[in-house]
This record gives C-alpha cells, sequence and structure tokens, in this order.
C-alpha cells in the first residue's frame, strides 16, 4: 500500500475508534511521524493531506524543513538538548519533550528572540521503563508552577510514551495516568500560560488504547510510512 491509501485507512479508523468511544474525531490530531523517511515521503502524505509531522531529531528536522512546503507544521518529539534549541525556535510548531527548566528557560528565551510564543508539552515518564525519559509524576507540578516564570512559552499539555510491550493493561494504564495528571492538576491555580488541554500518547502499536484514553495528539510512523 502507498503513504496515501495508510493514510486514509488511519484516519478512518481513528475517526472510527473515537466514535466508538463518544469521542468527536476531530479533537484527535494526527502527527505523521517521519523519521528516517525522506523528503519525497513527507511530500506525497503532504499531497494526500496531512498537514502535521514529527521529527525526534533536531538535525534531520533542520534539513528536511526548508525543502518542503512552508505550511507544514512540524513537531519535535524527541529529546532536546539545550543547545539545540536555537536551530528550531524559528518554525516549530510544538516540542512534546520538555523535561525540565532548564530547557524551559531555554525554550523560552529563543522564543522570545524570535519574537515567538512556543507551544510545549511537559513529557512525564509514564512507564516503568527506567531508560525511558520524561519528568517523574511527583515533580510535574513543582515544573508546572515554575512555568509561570517562562511568558514565551505555552504549556499546551502532556506527552507520555508507554512502556514496550504487548500487555495492553499495563500499556492502558500507563494512558491512564497521563490522564488523570491532567486532570488532577489542571485548575485555575495554574499559570496563565499552562493550558493542559493536550494529550500526546499513542503510536503505531497502541494507539487504539490511547484514543479510548483521551489522546489528543497520536504520534504515528510506521502505520503511515511503512518500517523504518
Ligand atoms: C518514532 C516515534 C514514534 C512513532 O513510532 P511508530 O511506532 O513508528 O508509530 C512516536 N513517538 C516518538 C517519540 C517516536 O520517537
Amino acid at each position: 500500500m502507498g503513504i496515501a491509501q495508510n493514510l486514509q485507512s488511519l484516519l478512518a479508523d481513528i475517526a472510527q475508534r473515537a466514535q466508538a468511544v463518544g469521542r468527536n474525531p476531530e479533537s484527535i490530531r494526527l502527527v505523521a511521524v517521519s523519521k528516517t523517511h525522506p523528503v519525497s515521503a513527507i511530500a506525497e502524505a503532504f499531497a494526500a493531506g496531512q498537514g502535521l509531522f514529527g521529527e525526534n531529531r533536531v538535525q534531520e528536522l533542520c534539513t528536511k524543513q526548508p525543502e518542503l512546503p512552508p505550511e507544514i507544521q512540524w513537531h519535535l518529539i524527541g529529546s532536546l538538548q539545550t543547545n539545540k534549541v536555537k536551530y528550531i525556535a524559528p518554525f516549530v510548531s510544538l516540542i512534546h519533550s520538555v523535561d525540565s527548566e532548564k530547557l524551559l528557560q531555554e525554550i523560552d528565551r529563543r522564543a522570545q528572540q524570535n519574537g515567538r510564543i512556543q507551544d510545549v508539552l511537559i513529557q512525564v515518564n509514564i512507564s516503568s521503563e527506567d531508560q525511558k525519559s520524561g519528568v517523574e509524576p511527583e515533580t510535574l507540578s513543582d515544573l508546572l508552577t515554575r512555568a509561570a516564570a517562562y511568558p514565551h512559552t505555552r504549556v499546551r499539555g502532556l506527552m507520555g510514551m508507554a512502556s514496550f510491550t504487548g500487555e495492553s493493561t499495563k500499556i492502558r494504564s500507563e494512558f491512564r495516568l497521563l490522564r488523570s495528571l491532567q486532570q488532577g492538576i489542571a485548575g485555575p491555580e495554574l499559570p496563565a500560560n499552562v493550558t493542559l488541554e493536550e494529550l500526546s500518547m499513542g503510536m503505531s502499536g497502541d494507539y487504539p488504547i490511547a484514543i479510548e484514553e483521551g489522546a489528543t495528539l497520536l504520534r504515528i510512523g510506521t502505520a503511515v510510512f511503512g518500517a523504518r
């Protein structure tokens, strides 16, 4: 199957699964994860109507972005070092992987230099596998409170990656944790630049569970572009 057909069937499947649990399909956006795939594949997906893409490495993102239509929205979904923020600050529409105040501070500084308000998500470590990155659930509310000091950023929500396992009960409980953190923390006491409406969770192997558990951003690569 080609990329256009993959996209069409994936979007239909997402919509159907959303409706099955009483959700509006329009409340869920597909981030087509294009890492390792050539710009020709991204151009093909764009021509088929996909406007939002995710890359996990700064250098790859910065090589591809100028070669593709400027209407494309780019999300950075992989871990980000402070010294690389400057390269993506002019154009990236959402950074999914903020995991420290130091990074938030640098993003804020570069956003200000570029005359932008930078949307970000806080990545939370929801899996029991300790090599996964993200802030620990216990420190999340502290970081969100500190976000008040960085008015050129807006914390739009949370991102999480489930354990790499076939155990759907485990994956579900990890996604549920992310949602409960979002619901438990949201409230009037949050800084004005912390809105928390987005939940970025679900990849090719586990997006059906993520839809059921409230994801608003699905990060899907393989099911769109094929195996890497
Ligand atoms: C690669 C990647 C994905 C997409 O993975 P697939 O299994 O190909 O859908 C999602 N999120 C992150 C952070 C990734 O690095």
